[in-house]
């Protein structure tokens, strides 16, 4: 038995079970061990049948003198055991698991551990747990519970078991695996495991979780190091010798100047190019800072050496928009273009030089002896299937194209470095000239009315095009059926609401065509107002869109608002984020206020991190994030203290391989 051992290695644990904790996201031993308890029950007061006191939770040890079934007076059926000591007797009652009585035996000693109660005119121990136990007081561990997370027929009760089994009997299982110099000021691998599932003492709960977060980190930045270890095992597909005048040329095609930050990005993108490992760079910026126009530069870049380039999107819409923005900055060029999405391709005649399409494109038979760069949009989805996927091919012939991933997402450096440890980065951090702050307001439901006939004046006024986000009813970020319903509903109330304009509607089960159209209509004035659920085309680039109302903006996390907000402000006229809300709690104002005072989305991700937790701000299908099992993305001093760990590791050849080998045993990376 090892960490990487499957569960259904313990004795006892069948396919069924298998399947269930495969809902917790549960396969091996090592992911069962790191299950951890999210609350502790505590019943280490330990009384007498005749000390107990009603409202306290303790423990008894008593024996069970007689047991029956009896309905309460409101017709439940109760299961009850007559307990008594030296001193006096109780009662103990459960409700609804008559299988109990196959269980607790009469004449027998149990610890009964539970809240007590009044039931009727008597104190009674209410649905405790029970151990058998014959002998003396019990030490404390055994009289704090921890309480995991469950899922249908896998309680905290099988938890408390099966893992408490695996500690007693298979000791190698906790042996340290890094040395003592690196775990200085923490618990030992041992003590954090024996502590978080069977503690004796709550205070240390908090240190055992925090080695255990550490381990998970570390195995992190450990993977990482791997990934850029192997990417650099490979070479480029081509070595780029670009010219010195290449960006000042590319300069030239622009409508606008670059801004610094995009110079900078650039200069950083051409000096990989140049070399003979493959680059691995992401491009982090705001919504809006420009990134299209740095990877063009190093689309250009390759052309103008004979090579091909592959931008893909995550989504057709945004795979057209691309299409369209390099055909506009590249027009008096001799640049061929070639758009390749899903039904849809605009191909043109002989050789191509920068193929666009969506992530599909990886799997087109595209010839990557040609294409020299590809460029990953992700928007919210992390590019490393797609990266792997270049390895496993590329692997093949021992070479891989250079890559750009591009991200929006707007994460705490300190996340960045651990998420894309294995990357170098790139960053976006000043808008283009000429960009307004977006204005932001909190509408309470009593200025619906008022808010809609300000939109009104504005859109005959000034002809801008308007959002209207419906909220995601299910925590995903995936739409959901509801979710289009409700945006069809919306749709309809804003039909009545606004009969003179035109309104749209656009939600993710519409064909691309369909969308594209809706889009368009947008862009050209058919439409005046786009009604859409939260998920479709965060990139969509509409520079008269001018307003942006966020309904039940309270659901959303701060990030994912400024991301929405995003859509407007990129051209040059003022633009307005309205944040419609029915909640009156102080605390949800205060949140959504900070989006009026702040505009980066970085430092936005940043506090909302430290409101909320990470699971609020980015969703649970957003891999990466939701994964941390007992560490915290907010906890940026453990998320260092990994990082430097990793780091002095990887000074060591040999430990950095036993050590790799301790987190993935015989699994080989593939990135
Ligand atoms: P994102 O980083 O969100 O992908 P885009 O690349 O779509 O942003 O750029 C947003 C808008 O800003 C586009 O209309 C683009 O033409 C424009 N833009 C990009 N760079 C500049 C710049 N340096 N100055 C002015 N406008 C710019
Ligand atoms: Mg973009």
């Amino acid at each position: 038995m090892d960490l990487h051992s499957r569960v259904t290695d313990i004795s006892g644990v069948g396919s069924i079970v298998k399947k269930k904790m495969e809902k917790l996201g549960i396969t091996t031993i090592e992911d069962l061990l790191y299950h951890i308890p999210f609350r502790y029950e505590d019943f280490r007061k330990i009384v007498t049948t005749t000390q107990a006191r009603v409202g306290e939770a303790v423990s008894i040890k008593a024996q069970v003198d007689n047991t029956s079934h009896i309905y309460s007076k409101s017709g439940k059926k109760m299961f009850v055991a007559e307990l008594s000591d030296q001193f006096g007797k109780i009662k103990a009652v459960w409700f609804s698991q008559p299988y109990l009585s196959s269980i607790i035996r009469r004449g027998s000693n149990y610890i009964f551990s539970g809240r007590v109660e009044w039931i009727g005119r008597q104190k009674a121990l209410v649905t405790p747990l029970f151990q058998h136990w014959e002998g003396s007081i019990p030490s404390s561990d055994k009289l704090i519970f921890p309480i995991y997370p469950e899922t249908k027929g896998i309680t905290s009760k099988w938890f408390r078991t099966k893992i408490g089994f695996l500690i007693d009997n298979y000791p190698e299982l906790l042996k340290e695996f890094i040395p003592e110099k690196f775990a200085v000021g923490m618990m030992s691998f041992k003590d954090a495991v024996q502590t978080a599932h069977k503690p004796s003492d709550l205070e240390k709960v908090e240190l055992a979780r925090r080695r255990l977060g550490f381990n998970e980190l570390l195995k992190l930045f450990i993977t990482n190091q791997k990934r850029k270890e192997n990417w650099k095992s490979h070479k480029s597909t081509a070595q780029l010798n670009i010219k010195k005048d290449i960006l000042s040329r590319y300069e030239k095609m622009l409508p606008f100047q670059l801004t610094n930050s995009q110079i900078t990005a650039i200069k950083e993108i051409f000096s990989d190019l140049q070399k003979t490992t493959p680059m691995n760079r992401l491009l982090e910026g705001d919504v809006g800072s420009g990134k299209t126009a740095v990877a063009a530069a190093a689309c250009y870049a390759a052309y103008t050496l004979g090579y091909q380039s592959a931008i893909m999107a995550p989504t057709q819409i945004l795979a057209i928009q691309h299409y369209n923005t390099l055909q506009s900055i590249f027009k008096n060029q001799d640049i061929k273009i070639s758009l390749l999405s899903g039904s849809i391709s605009k191909t043109t005649e002989g050789k191509t030089d920068i193929f666009v399409g969506t992530h599909a494109l990886l799997h087109r038979n595209l010839d990557f002896d040609k294409v020299a760069l590809v460029v990953i949009d992700e928007q919210h989805r992390f590019g490393v299937e797609q990266r792997t996927h270049l390895i496993v091919e590329g692997g093949k012939k021992g070479k891989i194209p250079h890559v750009l991933t591009m991200t929006a997402t707007p994460i705490p450096r300190t996340v960045a470095m651990s998420l894309y440890g294995d990357l170098d980065l790139s960053v976006l951090d000043e808008m283009p000239k000429g960009r307004i702050p977006t204005t932001t307001w909190i509408v309470p439901p009593e200025k619906r009315v008022g808010a809609y006939e300000w939109i009104r004046q504005k859109i005959i006024n000034e002809k801008i095009a308007v959002f209207i986000v419906c909220p995601l009813i299910e925590e995903s970020d995936k739409e959901s059926l509801k979710d289009i319903k409700s945006a069809k509903k919306e749709f309809e109330n804003v039909r009545k609401v606004f009969p003179e304009f035109g309104v749209g509607l656009l939600h993710g089960r519409l064909k691309t065509p369909e969308k594209e159209r809706v889009i368009d209509n947008l862009r050209n004035g058919k439409i005046d107002i786009l009604v859409s659920t939260a998920v479709v085309e965060v990139g969509v680039d509409i520079p008269r869109a001018a307003i942006i109302v966020i309904e039940a903006a309270e659901r959303f996390g701060l990030a994912q608002l400024h991301q929405l907000r995003g859509r407007v402000g990129r051209g040059n006229q003022k633009s307005y984020c309205l944040l419609f809300t029915q909640s009156h709690s102080e605390k949800i104002h205060k949140r959504l206020s900070l989006l009026s005072k702040h505009h980066s989305g970085a430092k936005l991700a940043q506090m909302d991190l430290e409101l909320r937790g990470p699971g609020e701000i980015f969703g649970t299908a957003q891999s990466g994030f939701s994964k941390l099992k007992a560490a915290s993305w907010s906890d940026f001093d453990l998320i260092k203290k990994a990082k430097n760990t990793s780091e002095e590791i990887s000074k060591d050849k040999k430990l950095f391989t036993q050590i790799f080998r301790y987190f993935y045993g015989d699994i080989t990376l593939l990135n």
